[in-house]
């Protein structure tokens, strides 16, 4: 496969091959879907904004010893990946209920849950995404059990630690997607992006349910200020990560 040819192009990134085999270049796009791509729209510069609070994210994680897909970033709005194949697997965390948890148990929205919530998505356009029991994901082996309870326990570590660093940036974490790959070695790793896309982002300040909104319900539900909200959740970030040195404070060796 030559150099820089186009892999894969997906509703938020397109993929690209480096003369590196083990290394692919994402590419953040501004075009936004939702409502599995019947909706469709574009928030300007979210490519860019995207990428970085992933990479700055990604960075944390690492030194909190999560295993990421991420290298570096050549660009604002491009990442260098590690190649992995993707498990076809959407793992929601839940703090607090909202989204389709309270469209299919009518529970309110802004319940904090006792625990944390960590469910399994058949990441499939054509069938809705469509949630996943444990039987169903052993069903269609999806991973492997092994692989299943890694995923439970890191996203479980995760949450902890983006709890910990959204609440330094003034927001809560309602919820957040994420997806996990696997590479040539067979190790797992955290893939994709954790961005105001794939994340639920309440200002802490706020009591407005709808002026509260920080993230992509913005554009789902129109409630307007798309870019600003993505742009203010960028300087949060900048700004705490150029305060603190979140790695040694949260370190789970500490
Ligand atoms: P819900 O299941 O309530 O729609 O979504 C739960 C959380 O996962 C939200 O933070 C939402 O942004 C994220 N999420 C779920 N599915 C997707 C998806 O297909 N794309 C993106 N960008 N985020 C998703």
């Amino acid at each position: 496969m030559s150099v820089n040819t186009k892999l894969y192009e997906g509703k938020a990134k397109i993929l690209y091959t480096t003369d590196d085999p083990e290394v692919l270049l994402a590419d953040f796009k501004d075009d936004a879907t939702a409502f599995n791509a019947q909706k469709r729209g574009s928030i300007q510069g979210k490519g860019g904004i995207n990428c970085t609070i992933s990479s700055h994210l990604f960075e944390q994680l690492a030194a909190y010893g999560i295993k990421t897909h991420f290298i570096d970033c050549p660009a604002p709005n491009q990442m260098r990946v590690r190649a992995v194949k993707i498990l076809p697997l959407e793992v929601v965390v839940r703090n607090i209920a909202a989204g389709s948890l309270c469209q299919q148990t009518g529970l309110q929205i802004g319940t904090v849950l006792r625990q944390p919530l960590v469910e399994f998505y058949y990441k499939d356009d054509q069938l809705g995404d469509p949630l996943l029991t444990r039987d169903r994901l052993r069903l269609l082996k999806l991973a492997t059990e092994e692989q299943v309870d890694s995923i439970i326990h890191l996203a479980l570590q995760i949450n902890d630690f983006l709890q910990k660093f959204w609440q330094q940036c003034g927001i809560t974490l309602v919820d957040f997607k994420l997806e996990f790959g696997v590479d040539s070695q067979q190790q797992l790793l955290l893939a994709d992006e954790i961005s105001p896309d794939t994340c639920r982002l309440w200002d802490i300040a706020e009591t407005d349910p709808n002026r509260r909104v920080m993230d992509k319900d913005r554009f789902r539900r129109d409630l307007g200020n798309v870019e600003n909200a993505y742009q203010e959740v960028l300087q949060r970030v900048l700004q705490v990560v150029e305060n603190q040195n979140y790695s040694k404070v949260l370190s789970p060796e500490s």
